[in-house]
């Protein structure tokens, strides 16, 4: 009988973060200050961080300590499972051998609050009372809504409007979680009200209510501001995945050859992939392939503009290196509402440069083709964020099918879909479509770069 899953005792759970940025064959682009152009320092951003993450957005040390608080929360969940997939092989007659690891346990469904309790330890450790926010779909809401929840802070959520209209049930999770959540653009902050005068029926995006939720902390005292995703500080507290997988693939006594995952703004994936892809850069894996999956619909790192941007739409924050399809991007309405960023981590994109990443492109119908595959096989029903990611793996291993070739196949899997049923029902009811984001929208959003100077 061959394993199904590789499970890890609590006690062997890591208990530090692997940061890859000393790692780097070059350095990492600096963040830079949008008024001066200049990079940003750590006081720079002191209105809007606690110092322990900003400390760790520059950090030149290779391991950061776990603090023992966000260590017993993460053992509520953690270590996850990694599993086989036998099911899907069989059902795919393919001599690859697939493995996931599941982040859908956590108590939020994803892999979000692995830095959302992170993020809420060392804001309480700080003093702040109060976080401000953005969701798009409404997984990271839930996932800080939860965090907040377990360390007492007050927590207000900008929910992109059109989902906030569309798809209340994560909105109700914020709320059972004590969060307070406003669709955006709303009335409580200059961006927005601005927004709302030009536009009343604007739909909302993700760049919009950051900006909502960067204003509300920068404004208030007690009040710091949380992202789910993109920074450093949130892939590395991503790298908890990574560090357990590598664990438990050792357990199976297998390396892998391919590791996938799906990008939104890259930390699902960067935090499965950073620990192995230093065994690329030190050379013990020159030919490990690591593929980020995003949609043709919001093709970032395929078809965007590795230049400064703003990481929001009315151009608040500093500015990063990065691939983007211009912070003024409105992205059309699929449902893999988690990938709808048009920025995406500095650190990904550093290292598609450097040719140590790969990047793939996938439609809409096609993520949920493989999403019903794969519930029909291994029976989780996934997020449609973490399709793209289940597609790009089943197309590796029918190639191995082709090929005869056995690879072995890491599939990062970022969390279940139990919320996004509507999605489905599209999908089985033939209504869904296919979108590719045209070239011509592409070169309009980016003529509204910042122009930062060289660097
Ligand atoms: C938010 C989300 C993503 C995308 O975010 P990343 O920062 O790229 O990981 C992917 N999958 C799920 C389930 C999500 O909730």
């Amino acid at each position: 009988m061959e394993r199904t899953k590789f499970r890890l005792d609590e006690k062997d759970m890591p208990t530090s973060w692997y940061n890859i940025l000393p790692d780097l064959p070059e350095p990492l682009p600096s963040v830079l200050h949008p008024g001066t152009g200049s990079p940003v320092t750590p006081d720079d951003l002191a209105p809007l961080f606690p110092m322990g993450l900003i400390m760790q957005e520059f950090s030149p040390e290779h391991y950061i300590d776990i603090p023992e608080e966000v260590q017993e929360i993460y053992r509520t969940w953690r270590p996850t499972t990694l599993h086989r997939a036998h099911r899907l092989e069989k059902a795919l007659d393919t001599p690859a051998k697939i493995f996931y690891k599941y982040e859908g346990t956590s108590q939020a469904g994803s892999h979000k609050p692995n830095t959302a309790v992170a993020q809420a330890y060392y804001n309480k450790k700080e003093g702040i009372k109060r976080i401000a926010s953005e969701t798009g779909a409404g997984q990271w809401g839930s996932s800080i809504a939860f965090a907040c929840a377990l360390f007492g802070l007050e927590l207000k959520v900008y929910m992109v409007k059109v989902s906030y209209n569309q798809k209340p049930y994560r909105r109700i999770m914020m709320e059972t979680w004590g969060a307070n959540c406003v669709p955006s653009p709303s009335p409580d902050t200059k961006a927005g009200r601005d927004m709302l005068a030009t536009d009343p029926d604007c739909p909302g995006s993700l760049g919009l209510a950051i900006s909502e939720a960067v204003e509300d902390a920068a404004t208030r005292e007690d009040t710091h501001y949380s992202l789910g995703s993109v920074l450093n500080h949130v892939l590395l507290h991503q790298t908890i995945i990574g560090q357990e997988a590598m664990k438990q693939m050792e357990m199976a006594n297998v390396y892998p050859d391919i590791i996938v995952g799906c990008i939104g703004g890259g930390s699902n994936f960067a935090g499965m992939f950073l620990p192995f892809v230093k065994d690329k850069i030190e050379g013990r894996k020159p030919d490990l392939r690591i593929i980020n999956v995003e949609p043709t619909s919001c093709p970032t790192l395929t078809k965007g503009l590795y230049a400064y941007d703003f990481g929001d739409a009315a151009g608040m924050t500093p500015l990063l290196k990065m691939h983007t399809l211009g912070h003024a991007f409105i992205p059309p309405a699929v449902h893999a509402g988690g990938l709808r960023y048009h920025g995406m981590a500095p650190i990904i994109c550093h290292l598609h440069k450097l040719g140590l990443v790969e990047a793939r492109a996938v439609p809409q119908v096609a993520t949920f083709e493989a999403g019903v595959t794969f519930a029909r096989a291994e029976g989780i029903i996934s997020a449609p964020e973490t399709n793209h990611a289940i597609r790009a793996a089943i197309d590796e291993a029918l190639k191995c099918k082709e090929s005869g070739e056995s690879k072995t196949i890491l599939l990062a899997h970022s969390g279940h879909g139990h919320f996004d049923m509507a999605a489905y029902e599209s999908y089985l009811s033939s209504k869904l479509t296919d979108y590719e984001y045209p070239e011509e929208k592409v070169k309009e959003a980016l003529a509204h770069l910042p122009g930062a100077p060289a660097a």
